[in-house]
């Protein structure tokens, strides 16, 4: 199973020709391009966030206060409360990993879903541009339809370095 965050594009069967300098670049391109949407998830994230801290800081401050005082500070209770803050720590980390990556994964899909043959669906990545500049196309490996390249179609090919070509 792939770890979070560790090289993203490996989940992507149409990125495994590219090595992972190129990748990389692919990957920061997509995920430049949804900048606004991750900044607004990291917003709404952190906001509830607080939120919860709020909450369960009230709550745990309620309980404390029906905990008698002889008891309250003792080592246990000290350990108790320490290693629950370390878990919802540890937690609130995989939260944000998980949805970093997931929205990192959609950036790229949505990436590759539009380097496709419009007739049918089949991957273009990595085909070699024909054709003079300004009206480049390449032929569907699949259905044999001749596809023009859109600019960001060819700013993708560029990226993983087959665009000059
Ligand atoms: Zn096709």
């Amino acid at each position: 199973m792939r770890m979070p965050i560790a090289k993203v594009w490996r989940a992507f069967s149409e990125l495994d020709r590219f090595d992972d300098d190129r990748c990389r670049v692919y990957v920061a391109e997509a995920r430049s391009r949804r900048r606004t949407l991750g900044v607004v998830l990291f917003a709404v994230g952190s906001f509830a966030a607080v939120v919860f801290l709020v909450i369960t800081g009230a709550l745990a401050g309620s309980i404390q206060d029906e905990i008698p005082n002889e008891i309250r500070y003792d080592a246990l209770s000290l350990l108790v409360s320490l290693s629950t803050g370390v878990v919802w720590l540890v937690a609130l980390t995989a939260v944000v990993l998980l949805v970093r990556d997931a929205w990192l994964r959609s950036a790229i899909r949505d990436r590759l879903n539009t380097m496709t043959c419009g007739a049918c669906r089949y991957s273009l990545l990595g085909l070699t541009p024909r054709g003079e500049a300004g009206s480049r196309h390449v032929v569907c490996p699949e259905c044999g339809a001749s596809v023009v390249l859109t600019p960001e179609m060819l700013e993708q090919l560029e990226a993983l370095g087959v665009g000059s070509a």
